[in-house]
């Protein structure tokens, strides 16, 4: 048994040491890594079309996009306007930080303000494999249930942002806003968090300033910047 734990410590600890040689490289070139995740189908990609049309004019931003096969998500990225890479997992559930450091050697880091990493959809895994990314965001959405931050504990306390997607379908679904909020206050107390709708576009402008708030502490905390 012993064995077995001394091996699980050491591939995590080999995550952690790539993980901060890609953050090393993100703050090198002054880029904000983000990473999205949620389980399949709360709306990562819309969510990254909406922030791509958005802010595309003004912030300089790159999308990562994690997928066990396909490159459909990568593809509506860079149709919205980014560049765009694809890490297909070969079954892996989660991104860890090896597969990121491939994508940023694919990227001019310098010609870039903003890297949006979009996870694997999986709320158990994503949240043990560090990145490197600055700030790590959770997609939540009104279909799940509110049940889910006691569910997935582990995912809601590691997170610095929580979205909570499709609100627009609140009328039509037993989904208690209270009971779902409680359950995160208790695993992460003042989480910064945004409902919004990405059909209806309702509440994406505070998600978008929250966006552009990451971006101005960097250039704050970089030297010259
Ligand atoms: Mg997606
Ligand atoms: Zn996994």
């Amino acid at each position: 048994m012993g064995r077995r734990i001394q091996v699980v410590e050491n591939i995590m600890g080999a995550n952690e040491r790539l993980a901060a040689g890609n953050r090393q490289m993100l703050d090198a070139a002054g880029v904000v890594g983000l990473n999205l995740m949620a389980s399949p189908g709360a709306g990562k990609t819309s969510l990254i079309e909406h922030t791509i049309r958005r802010l595309g004019q003004q912030v300089r931003l790159a999308v990562v996009d994690g997928d066990i096969a396909t490159s459909i998500d990568a593809d509506r990225a860079a149709a919205a306007g980014a560049q765009a890479i694809q890490i297909n997992t070969g079954g892996e559930c989660h991104l860890d930080a090896v597969m990121l450091q491939a994508a940023l050697g694919q990227l001019d880091l310098n010609d870039l303000d903003l890297l949006i990493v979009e996870n694997v959809g999986n709320l158990i895994c994503p949240a043990n494999f560090a990145l490197g990314t600055h700030k790590s965001v959770l997609i939540a959405s009104i279909p799940e249930g509110d049940d889910k931050p006691y569910k997935y504990p582990g995912m809601y306390r590691g997170v610095d942002a929580l979205v909570i997607n499709k609100i627009d379908l609140l009328p039509y679904i037993a989904f208690d806003m209270d009971y779902f909020r409680r359950g995160v206050a208790a695993l992460n107390p003042g989480l910064a968090t945004f409902p919004l709708s990405c059909r209806t576009g309702e509440g994406v402008e505070d998600w978008l300033d929250w966006v552009l708030a990451q971006l101005k502490h960097k250039v704050r905390l970089s030297p010259g910047g």
